[in-house]
């Protein structure tokens, strides 16, 4: 028998594994050894020299940091020795710089303080020796001062390491050592993307986040942990205040997803909140524009105009447009009250317009339209294969996942991409498709696999019904056939497909890139059939899963703001599931007609048909296609009402504008990407008169002859178990540490991260056999670019957030028009030249952008930016079944133009 190994600590024996570091041992058994350098997780650097301890045998003191434990090794961690050389470690480095703490934005919250205070350091007994760097503060987010800097190198470790991005190293040498970004340039004219986690780890006060400075310190400030408001990872944070005011943003650390890691919006992007130019009050409009307007005058008017079916519109004339920015509650009550008060299933949300086409698609192959694995698993993927997903900039906490994955040997990448977006850098294989041509490449992947034997025979056979009528009509896509329509060179497909079936487990991961278009669907099941056909569904790393683009798109689909669907994805259509919502909301009856999507109604509102919409948290006049046809078909509305936080776009055509909170101001939940419901908690009041989106929509609707009587959002999160049995088992109190991804049935069950373990929620996983099928628009004579659309780090959705952030509309002030450096000499385009943009459908004029993202043939614009907005030259063509449209794919011309009056950039209501 083994006898277990010991070590002995300050007097304390105790067991350790092997590999365990002194300081690993200590830590476990509750012994603090000071470090400065060390990053847990992380390789120890033992730069600091702060950890230093005795080793009974030793002659020198030994770094516990990198020292192994030793069977009978005995340590001393505050011997008479160590703290001797702890003292003048620490006076060094109080002497190395500018160390008056009177100003220092780190002072409480400083490592090197800390260590000064427990070591009784009173006197420094070298002369002081001024930093020979000046001060960086010409960035607009971070500030670096040189003369704080202890080089510990935590930084350098967590940009390279963490984060991936590879910003940082050390520069120089001896006493002019530096931390430097490439070229030592500062921050914003290096590859620094802003994340912040440099600061994170800072221990001292040299890197400082620039809004945040004397705003408050860190004894003043109230920390509230609550989810991040922006993509669909659904980051943890923790909200600092200080007199009603959001000053600091942090990740909270030991907490999935991020593990207290953040992306430069979820940190710096906070500016909104606290925006004088917020709405404080409602506001009506009368014959000279808006007027303000009690909530009483307000909601009494609304509630008139939308009376249900005491409205002279008519319950299916009237639309609500519900929100993936608000609250599960909220989305809850929004399609409850335009079902159960006004009687129509005319009910949508923004997932609409990016990932309709995943639910159609994954319930057709699946049964559940959702991610079928949890973030974390991308740690279990031996291949990710990325496709349709500029994962650094649009999910960048879910893109380090990956990038940590492929640099450390891992797990293989391959990306497919019609741009050269950043995460092509580290893919081991990238393939370029032309715009529209997924169906194609993925049945050519398959096509090779199945010629190859690669695929998993018994997967297919004993869990998968179809592959017959999938292998005949893969059977038609060889490569070179694929290379013809996708313009991926034929080896290059056959190698994706060899890493991919060879791999085990492999992943996918993809968005907009693959959904929006006129084929989203179909796209999305190919996936699905690839996935299936290598045995990787319901397995730890594989799976397919859709990055959700905006924070709660996920909870706005479960929670029913659906047309067809009642919240857990219960059919309208079917009797005893809406006799049971009607119980439960006490009603008589409810609809039974699935009601219009968002398109629809746009459309139909073009039409006469839709007379009236009740928008809450969206901008369809910068997010939606096709921009001219959708202003013309909202501006001929009989009756508006929006609910937002700023006077959007949207807002300023409204009859009736209703000012309401933040998540910043909410009490409630949102569901990320990986299906995981987590906590939103209020951390400041509302200013003016703004309300929670629940609490307006409660009062409307007791207005209108239904009362909601709910006082808080945890009253409403119990309806919602009741009724939704993949919710079943979600309360606040379970949700407290942690929250739990869905289906959660039951209040003992522990959640559910992977989906399909053993049985697909049909029952069978469905391959379906799909033929390729060209976007609704191709480049002619007239328009003969691609245009595709995205999004850029710096900026989120239609901007209404992001572009109140000075730092963040600093980093990226306008629009661009992305081309290839060929299409620029052939247009003979220079950097900065002022283009017109045009389509069938609008004219746009915005900066032009050279550079190797793009690819020869293909432009890309960013769709944030309300006064260049990429969506005037859209295609509202839609995919037949999700009504999703194509965003991804159109034909354009580019022509110089007259220099911009003012930049194509800033929405009017963040310019003075
Ligand atoms: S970095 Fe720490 S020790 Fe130096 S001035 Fe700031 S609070 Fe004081
Ligand atoms: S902000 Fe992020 S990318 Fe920039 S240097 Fe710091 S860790 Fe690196
Ligand atoms: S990755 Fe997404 S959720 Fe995380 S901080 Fe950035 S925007 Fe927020």
């Amino acid at each position: 028998m083994n006898q277990a190994k010991t070590i002995t600590i300050d007097g304390k024996r105790t067991s350790f594994e092997e590999g365990e570091t002194v300081l690993q041992v200590a830590d476990r058994i509750g012994i603090d050894i000071p470090t400065l350098c060390y990053i847990s997780g992380l390789q120890a650097t033992g730069a600091c020299r702060m950890c230093l301890v005795e080793v009974k045998g030793a002659r020198n003191l030994l770094p516990a940091c990198a020292t192994p434990a030793a069977h009978n090794m005995v340590v001393e961690t505050e011997s008479e020795r160590v703290v001797r050389s702890r003292r003048m470690n620490i006076e060094l480095l109080l002497a190395s710089g500018n160390h008056n703490c009177l100003t220092c934005e780190a002072n409480g919250d400083c490592a090197l303080q800390e260590l000064a205070y427990r070591y009784k350091v009173e006197t420094v007994r070298f002369a002081e020796s001024p930093s020979r760097y000046e001060t960086e503060s010409s960035n607009p987010l971070i500030i670096r001062d040189f003369s704080r800097c202890i080089l510990c190198g935590r930084c350098v470790q967590a940009c390279n390491e963490v984060q991936v991005n590879n910003a940082i190293s050390y520069g120089y040498r001896g006493s002019a050592s530096k931390i430097v970004a490439k070229g030592d340039f500062p921050y914003h004219e290096s590859d620094c993307v802003f994340c912040g986690e440099c600061v994170r780890v800072c221990p001292v006060g040299a890197l400082i986040e620039k809004p945040s400075r004397f705003q408050g310190r860190p004894w003043e400030v109230r920390q509230v942990r609550t989810t991040c408001p922006y993509c669909g990872v659904g980051c943890q944070i923790d909200l600092h205040t200080k007199d009603n005011k959001v000053v600091r943003i942090t990740g909270t650390e030991d907490v999935s997803p991020n593990f207290g890691s953040l992306c430069v919006k979820g940190r710096f992007g906070y500016d909104f909140i606290n925006e004088s130019k917020r709405l404080t009050k409602p506001l009506v409009r009368d014959n000279d524009g808006f007027r303000e307007a009690s909530w009483d005058e307000a909601l009494s008017l609304v509630a008139e105009r939308l009376g249900g079916i005491r409205s002279k519109f008519g319950p299916d004339a009237i639309g609500v447009f519900s929100s993936a920015k608000i609250t599960n509650e909220e989305n809850y009550l929004a399609q409850k009250f335009a079902r159960a008060v006004i009687g129509t299933n005319n009910v949508d949300d923004c997932a609409r317009l990016c990932h309709a086409s995943t639910v159609a698609g994954l319930v057709a192959s699946f049964g559940s339209g959702a991610m079928t694995n949890p973030i974390a698993d991308i740690e279990n993927s031996q291949l990710i294969l990325v496709t349709g997903s500029n994962t650094t900039e649009a999910h960048p906490v879910i893109s380090s996942f990956m990038k940590r994955m492929v640099t450390s040997g891992s797990a293989k990448l391959i990306v497919v991409d019609p741009r050269r977006i950043p995460l092509t850098r580290f893919a081991n294989l990238w393939l370029r498709q032309n715009l529209g041509t997924d169906v194609a490449w993925a049945n050519g992947m398959m096509h090779v696999i199945i010629k190859e034997d690669l695929y998993d025979k018994a997967y297919v056979e004993e869990r998968t019904e179809g592959f017959e009528a999938l292998k005949k009509t893969v059977e038609r896509y060889n490569p070179e056939h694929v290379a013809s329509i996708t313009g991926i060179p034929a080896d290059d497909l056959v190698r994706a497909a060899r890493m991919y079936a060879c791999a085990s487990p492999a992943s996918i991961y993809f968005a907009m890139g693959i959904t929006q278009h006129t084929t989203g669907t179909d796209n999305v099941k190919s996936l699905a059939n690839l996935s299936m056909l290598c045995g990787n569904v319901g397995v730890p790393g594989g799976g397919v899963n859709p990055l959700r683009g905006q924070n709660n798109v996920q909870g706005a689909c479960d929670l029913g703001a659906l047309p067809n669907v009642y919240s857990g994805y219960q059919a309208v259509t079917d009797h005893s599931i809406r006799e049971r919502m009607a119980a439960a909301w006490g009603v008589e009856s409810l609809p039974a007609s699935p009601g219009l999507t968002v398109t629809e109604m746009v459309e139909e509102a073009g039409r006469g048909k839709i007379k009236a919409l009740y928008i809450i948290g969206e901008n369809p006049l910068v997010s939606d296609p096709d921009l001219n046809h959708a202003e013309e078909a909202l501006s001929s509305l009989d009756f508006l009402v929006v609910q937002d936080v700023f006077l959007s776009e949207t807002a300023r055509l409204a009859h009736v504008v209703l000012p309401s909170a933040t998540f910043a101001e909410k009490e409630g939940t949102f569901t990320n990407t990986e299906r995981k419901v987590q906590r939103v908690r209020k951390a400041r009041r509302s200013p003016g008169k703004a309300r929670q989106d629940w609490e307006i929509i409660a009062d409307l609707s007791t207005r209108m002859g239904h009362p909601m009587a709910y006082r808080q959002g945890r009253e409403i999160m119990h309806e919602i178990a009741r009724v939704t049995p993949s919710y079943g088992g979600i309360t606040y109190g379970r949700l407290e540490k942690e929250g739990i991804h869905w289906p959660c049935p039951t209040l003992d069950h522990p959640g559910t991260p992977r989906l399909h373990v053993e049985r697909f929620t049909r029952g069978k996983g469905a391959f379906h056999a799909i033929d390729y099928l060209p976007p609704a628009e191709l480049p002619d004579q007239e328009y003969p670019l691609y245009l595709t659309t995205g999004r850029v780090l710096y900026h989120f959705h239609t901007g209404t957030m992001t572009m109140q952030s000075t730092g963040l509309n600093d980093l990226v002030p306008e629009c661009f028009v992305e081309i290839s450096p060929e299409d620029a000499r052939e247009y003979g385009v220079a950097e900065g030249d002022v283009l017109a943009v045009s389509s069938r459908r609008g004219e746009i004029a915005a900066r032009a952008r050279i550079s190797h993202q793009a690819v020869r043939g293909t432009v890309f614009i960013p769709f944030h930016f309300a006064k260049a907005a990429a969506n005037r030259l859209t295609n509202a063509a839609l995919d037949p079944i999700a009504k999703i449209p194509e965003f991804k794919v159109c034909a354009i011309r580019i022509e110089k133009a007259q220099e911009l009056s003012a930049p194509a950039a800033m929405r009017e209501d963040y310019e003075a």
